[in-house]
């Protein structure tokens, strides 16, 4: 059983981490973020009801959130297991999360935190924006979105290194290098 989430600051490559290691294990990767922007573009009324919020940057409400979460959790190919990105992001979503799994007997696996090197993201994005004429994204905004991202999730990482269950994992070097360094964790906590 492989019941994970993967957590990591803007320009770690998460995303692009989360797809490989759930295909790896067989398992579904849930991104909440991905679930809203679907049902935004589809029209639904999920859709609309969430999509001011998303283009202010600011939070789904919990209640929102967690339902659908439960919700996804609950498909027939979760069963092996799955992997949440993106999700749990507040203490109220840390604590459903652990509340849903407990009430069907489950409990989480890991969770795993890439750790990057800030400077070396900050000019690594700063290089893309340049390539894909993105004007916006200047230093100065990538390393505020870099302290909104250790503030928010500071205390949920805590919360997860008291239950150890958290593993940190370098997320620097190549795709690949980070997918075999994540995928060994994986399987040395789930055997
Ligand atoms: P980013 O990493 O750029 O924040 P995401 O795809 O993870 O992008 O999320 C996009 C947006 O979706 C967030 O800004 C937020 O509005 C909403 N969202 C995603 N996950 C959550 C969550 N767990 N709780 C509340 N809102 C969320």
């Amino acid at each position: 059983m492989k019941r994970l989430i993967i957590m990591g600051p803007p320009g770690a490559g998460k995303g692009t981490q989360a797809v490989r290691i759930a295909e790896r294990f067989g398992i579904p990767a849930i991104s909440t973020g991905d679930i809203f922007r679907s049902n935004i573009k589809d029209g639904t009324e999920l859709g609309r009801q969430v999509e001011a919020i998303l283009k202010s940057g600011g939070y789904v409400p919990d209640e929102m959130t967690n339902a659908i979460v439960q919700d996804r959790l609950g498909w027939v190919d979760a069963a092996p297991g799955f992997l949440l990105d993106g999700y749990p992001r507040t203490p109220g979503q840390v604590e459903f999360l652990d509340r849903v799994l407990a009430a069907h007997d489950h409990a989480l696996d890991g969770v795993i935190e890439l750790t990057v090197d800030e400077d070396a993201v900050v000019s690594r994005l700063l290089k893309r924006a340049e390539t894909e004429g993105r004007a916006d994204d200047t230093e100065k905004v990538i390393r505020e979105r870099m302290a909104i991202y250790r503030k928010e999730t500071a205390p949920i990482i805590a919360l997860y290194d008291q239950q150890g269950v958290l593993v940190k994992i370098d997320g620097m070097g190549t795709v690949d290098e980070v997918t075999e360094r994540v995928s060994k964790a994986i399987e040395s906590m789930t055997g």
